[in-house]
């Protein structure tokens, strides 16, 4: 049973590098509050977090998971994330859900890419931070070295507000700069004599910084005045909150050390629900914006930020309660969706295990199984208050593969479990490319796209191969120009009798196929008109350079003549498509390619050897944006140079990249890569 308030709860995502020390770490936050009775390790694949099989393997998480747990009187629901970047959308999932973060930073590898870019995501949603420094106990870990790359990449207001007791083997604890309490091993005792100076040095800097950030401090700071204890907690807290400080920490989750005062320093220094700023949501009743209040008895407003497929209970919704009291058994209404929806038993989610509860209030978070209309993103609420949150911003995927199903069962059952799949995990996308034929499944990168492969086999048994997609050519003309055919047969009886005079033109990118006719004297009986419009357009899916379909052009009839008795649909519309075919030769015909938008953000020192692999895959870059020591470079490039892009991004970058991309328009294919793609598709035809 739940017996605690919306103050008292702390909703928390973990946020590294991959191989920081997340996992560990909500392991052992779980094992101080006793929630489990053992500390599970990574290496063993027996953590509460990472419990999919696809992480096993792996030893790494691959999607969020929560782990609530009760810390003298909070309640903190923790939020696992993966930090490998194709995994990112579950890092904006949770960060939907969440009041606050903790950035986890290895001791010995300090500040990473991932650790920036996950710096970068908390930052856009002004989440509170705290910084964790993990691995105290490793070879090399070194606090202060860290301490000062963090300060360097973050800022100054990233404070110590510990410092370490001893380190690598002999690394036994901390010290409470604020208390100026040790705590070796989690057991409350003395500063050592030899640590004490430093101490105080550490302390001073840290209640100068404080005391910057707040008026009535820094007059008594500045006086000289003793600022007591409980006057700085709540003096950082609110610098904590406000964004203006950012209190660092330190421990190891192998060894447990240091794990209870960093649970303390949770409830202490990051906001509960009630002190964030409120949730802005859309009425649908009044059109308005509306600030979402926090208290329980307000109406229902919850977002729904996850959905999993459960093997026990089948589909799985996670949401956070932001106003307002969710019931087990209760009846709401999905805004999105314009629907009511039936909640039935309600749980609190700890891993793969539910704990069923009779409701959730405001500001918490849990799970209901078997929501029928329910999907990621949508809003949960009362159909007397209608509200939708502000969609989860997820990226275009631009890492894509051709799916192709190994047997007529698996077959059968591919877009139902693929659509399951991509319900599961929004940054995942599917669809059937209308030109190529082919099933497309993008995610963020190959890594995701196997693991969705994986999950695939395990959860709905449907194997596939995964394959290069093709690249969706288009055909189109580059001149105006006429054409005529004659279509005549004189065969005994009823003869055949079609003739007609087109124009093409060529008309703007992205316009597509128009057929026109301006046809005077009844040259070409009205009648007959749908006809050759018929012929026409059943040449437009397959142009004349490499079977490609053909767009932007227009096609206008304009002159022909006819046979009272010999003439008939069937003869007009031959004709209609004879005479485009001529005319398309004519007007000097090109391939065209889909050209994408793409952004890449890498740390500043890789900027150079990306833009000069760029240019080898015929790119144009538009421009570099560097921020916090890491460059975005948006340029224009054509997808076939960019089907494995993910595979060059990593081996140029060590695996510190990410890129996005989306579709931005038809280009003119060079002639000579022209060249070898009509020889390739003739090659292709011959043999089929
Ligand atoms: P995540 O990817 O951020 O979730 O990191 P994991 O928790 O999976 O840890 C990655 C590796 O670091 C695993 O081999 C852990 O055993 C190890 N590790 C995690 N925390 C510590 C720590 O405090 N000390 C040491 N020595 N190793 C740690």
């Amino acid at each position: 049973m739940q017996q605690y308030k919306t103050e008292a709860i702390r909703n928390v995502a973990l946020l590294s590098h991959s191989g920081a020390g997340k996992t560990s770490l909500s392991e052992a936050v779980l094992y101080s509050a006793g929630v489990v009775n053992r500390l599970g390790r990574v290496d063993d694949g027996n953590t509460v977090s990472d419990y999919d099989p696809e992480e096993v393997k792996r030893k790494a998480s691959v999607q969020l998971s929560m782990l609530p747990l009760l810390w003298k009187e909070n309640r903190v629901n923790v939020v696992d994330t993966p930090g490998y970047a194709d995994f990112v959308g579950e890092v904006i999932a949770a960060l939907r859900a969440v009041d606050g973060a903790i950035i986890v930073i290895c001791a010995a590898s300090g500040v990473e890419v991932g650790t920036e870019f996950m710096w970068k995501y908390a930052h856009s949603r002004s989440l509170p931070r705290l910084i964790f420094v993990n691995k105290m106990d490793r070879e090399n870990a070194d606090f202060y070295r860290t301490l000062e790359a963090i300060r360097g990449k973050f800022g100054k207001k990233c404070v110590a507000a510990q410092m370490p007791i001893g380190s690598h083997t002999s690394f036994q604890g901390l010290v409470d700069l604020i208390t100026l309490k040790a705590y070796l091993k989690d057991r409350e005792e003395k500063v050592p004599d030899p640590l004490k100076a430093q101490a105080e040095k550490l302390r001073d800097a840290l209640v100068e910084a404080i005391a910057e950030t707040d008026d009535d401090l820094a007059t008594k700071y500045l006086e000289g005045q003793e600022i007591g204890v409980e006057e700085l907690k709540a003096a950082l807290r609110r610098g904590t909150l406000e964004g203006k400080l950012v209190p660092v920490f330190l421990g190891s989750a192998l060894q447990n050390i240091g794990v209870a005062p960093f649970l303390d320093s949770i409830c202490q220094y990051l906001p509960s629900p009630k002190d964030t700023a409120p949730v802005v949501a859309t009425n649908l009743a009044t059109k308005g914006k509306e600030p979402i209040s926090i208290n329980g008895d307000s109406p229902l407003a919850a977002l729904v930020f996850k959905t999993s497929a459960d093997p026990y209970v089948g589909k799985l919704s996670l949401f956070r309660v932001f106003s307002g009291t969710m019931y087990s058994d209760s009846q709401v209404w999905n805004a999105t969706k314009n629907t009511g929806e039936r909640i039935g038993q309600l749980f609190i989610v700890r891993g793969k295990t539910q704990e069923p509860v009779p409701q959730l209030i405001a500001g918490d978070i849990g799970a209901v199984a078997k929501l029928s209309e329910t999907s990621t993103g949508d809003t949960l609420c009362l159909k007397e208050r209608p509200l939708i949150f502000e969609t989860i911003p997820f990226s275009n995927p631009p890492y894509s593969v051709a799916v192709h199903p190994k047997t007529k069962a698996d077959l059968d059952r591919l877009g139902s479990s693929l659509a399951r799949l991509c319900d599961e995990d929004p940054s995942l996308r599917v669809h059937k490319d209308q030109d190529t034929g082919e099933t497309v499944l993008s995610g963020m990168g190959d890594a995701h796209v196997e693991v969705a492969s994986e999950r695939l086999k395990r959860k709905f048994g449907v194997d596939i191969n995964l394959d290069v997609p093709k690249v969706p050519y288009k055909e189109t003309i580059t001149i105006k120009t006429q054409a005529e055919y004659k279509h005549k047969k004189q065969t005994g009886g009823h003869g055949q009798y079609g003739h007609v005079f087109l124009e093409l033109e060529p008309r703007p990118r992205g316009s597509g196929f128009e057929f026109t006719e301006r046809v005077v004297g009844g040259a070409v009986p009205r009648n007959y008109v749908p006809a050759v419009e018929k012929g026409v357009s059943e040449g437009i899916p397959e142009g004349v350079l490499a079977r490609y379909p053909l767009v932007d052009l227009r096609v206008t009839l304009y002159d022909g003549s006819y046979h009272p008795v010999d003439s008939s649909d069937m003869s007009f519309k031959i004709a209609g498509l004879q005479a485009l075919k001529k005319g398309v030769m004519q007007a000097q015909p090109v391939l065209l390619e889909p050209i994408m938008n793409v952004k890449i953000t890498v740390p500043d020192n890789f900027t150079g050897d990306v833009i000069g692999d760029l240019n080898g895959k015929r790119a144009r870059v538009l421009g570099m944006f560097p921020e916090d020591g890491l460059t975005t470079i948006e340029a224009d490039a054509p997808l076939a140079e960019m089907l494995r892009y993910a595979t060059a991004l990593r081996s140029i970058t060590q695996g510190r990249g990410i890129y996005t991309m989306s579709f931005a328009r038809y280009e003119e294919v060079p002639a000579h890569i022209a060249q070898k793609i009509i020889a390739e598709a003739k090659k292709t035809a011959e043999k089929s």
